[in-house]
């Protein structure tokens, strides 16, 4: 019986706005080259300057993750050579990082479970290569360099070899994101390339050493992760059993064929010549300044979720659902204020909100159900004001104008009489009309109740 062994490289783009050693913007998306400085060219003589809100940024994300904070830690060049790496070396760190020793806790279906974090560092992204260019006057053999992204501050987040499956990878990348975005750190969006993710994979049998490991590379999205650990399992178990060995390699997978291909061997950390960055100092700085940034943490994702477990009854599915982000959490959060059920706001929120923001490809911030106008049409139900039929339609009404529960149920003459004095007047008021059918009523002709 094999057993998959998993280790997970992350990179996460930093929110700020200036990238790591410059003073360039780092907005998405703009013309090519034009968020370029000689600092982020890579010119002779550029010197870098930390930017201090890129450090406290992976400061908060160690915190976040139980890391320890290492106030002294160290910048170190990398050296390579790729068109997209204009000066021939990346600042990243190395011996020294900003934090090492932290964890996430993951549950999955074969239940709970930690992924050991070996370190955290800071380093800045390298530009893009454009092997298919948008332009029709540039030939096919041509490609093309976007520097925008060059000198863009990440963090690097190791786990130790602790992943058993593609379930728990999926399992640790979703928390690892929720937070990221939770504290601000980065904004989680993996189609942009915000969040970025290698998988080490090797294979071997419980109780043995670990195998020979292949690395994949960018996996942008959570399906991607998965069937590349899972087409890589498969492939190292089928060598294996065929009497041969598994190369350590890097790969790539390709989403379109479904699987991983072999795209280099893989370097050595002595064939990067790595040393201390001589245009900047020892990274130092305050315990004091560690204090206060996680003092201004926000409640997490995995203690929310606990939290909505234990003090207001959510089941744990629900729980996990409603801290998806923490916008929506929010947003439940103030419903459970206007209500007297919390589980009541629960299930509006993660059935029905959650179904509209779908639908209409919007988020939270977007919707125009306000949480107290939620409230609202949840106490007309509780008060018997309208039934639960007909607060759907409401909803779906408010959903659609933005509208309070009261005047759609009053435009739409859709409010339930619940008080017995009226409804008897009514019911009085039907059988004087038609004597002649009470009379056949009475005397046994049960089928005209659906006519009264
Ligand atoms: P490198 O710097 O060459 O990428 P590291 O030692 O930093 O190598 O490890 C990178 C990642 O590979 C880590 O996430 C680690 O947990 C993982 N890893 C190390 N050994 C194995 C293994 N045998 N199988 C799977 N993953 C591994
Ligand atoms: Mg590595
Ligand atoms: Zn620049």
């Amino acid at each position: 019986m094999w057993e998959t062994v998993i280790g997970l490289e992350v990179h996460a783009r930093l929110e700020t706005r200036s990238k790591l050693f410059c003073g360039c913007s780092t907005e998405y998306g703009n013309a090519p080259n034009s968020q370029v400085c000689p600092v982020c060219l890579g010119y002779p003589g550029a010197l870098p300057v930390l930017n201090r809100k890129a450090v406290e940024l992976a400061i908060r994300i160690g915190l976040a993750t139980n890391c320890t904070i290492h106030v002294h830690s160290v910048f170190a060049r990398k050296n390579y050579f790729y068109p997209d790496l204009p000066k021939g070396y990346q600042i990243s760190q190395f011996d020294r990082p900003i934090a090492t020793g932290g964890h996430i806790d993951i549950h999955t279906s074969t239940g709970p479970g930690r992924v050991r974090i070996q370190r955290i560092h800071i380093e800045e992204d390298a530009g893009k290569s454009l092997h298919q260019t948008p332009y029709a006057d540039v030939p096919d053999d041509v490609s093309l360099v976007d520097l925008n992204r060059s000198g863009t501050g990440l963090v690097e987040i190791v786990t130790e070899p602790d992943v058993r499956s593609a379930e728990e990878a999926n399992a640790y990348l979703t928390r690892l994101r929720q937070v990221l975005m939770y504290t601000g750190v980065c904004d989680g969006n993996m189609e942009e390339g915000s969040l970025r993710c290698d998988a080490n994979v090797s294979v071997h049998k419980p109780g043995e050493p670990l195998g020979t490991r292949a690395e994949v590379k960018n996996l942008n999205s959570f399906r991607f992760l998965s069937r590349a650990i899972e087409f890589e399992a498969d492939r190292q178990i089928a060598l294996l059993e065929g009497g041969q060995r598994v190369v350590q390699e890097t790969r790539l997978f390709d989403p379109g064929a479904g699987e991983t291909r072999s795209m280099r061997s893989k370097e050595e950390a002595h064939d990067y010549r790595y040393f201390p960055e001589p245009d900047l100092g020892e990274m130092r700085f305050e315990k004091e300044w560690v204090e206060a940034i996680r003092a201004d943490l926000p409640e997490l994702p995995a203690p929310k979720s606990h939290r909505y477990q234990t003090e207001l009854h959510i089941p744990a599915g629900d729980a996990e659902t409603l801290v998806a982000t923490r916008e929506l959490a929010g947003y439940f959060e103030e419903t459970v204020q206007q209500v007297s059920n919390p589980r009541t706001a629960a299930n509006w929120v993660k059935n029905e909100v959650i179904r509209v923001l779908n639908e209409r490809k919007i988020s939270i911030g977007e919707y125009l159900v306000t949480p107290v106008a939620l409230g609202q049409l949840i106490g007309m139900i509780e008060s018997g004001a309208i039934n639960g039929k007909t607060a759907k339609e409401v909803f779906d009404e408010m959903s659609a104008s933005g509208k309070s529960p009261e005047s759609i149920v009053r435009e739409k003459g859709l409010g339930q009489i619940s008080d017995p004095a009226a409804i008897r007047e009514q019911i009085e008021r039907v059988i004087a009309a038609s004597p002649g059918q009470v009379a056949q009523y009475r005397a046994g002709k049960a089928s005209l109740f659906g006519f009264f």
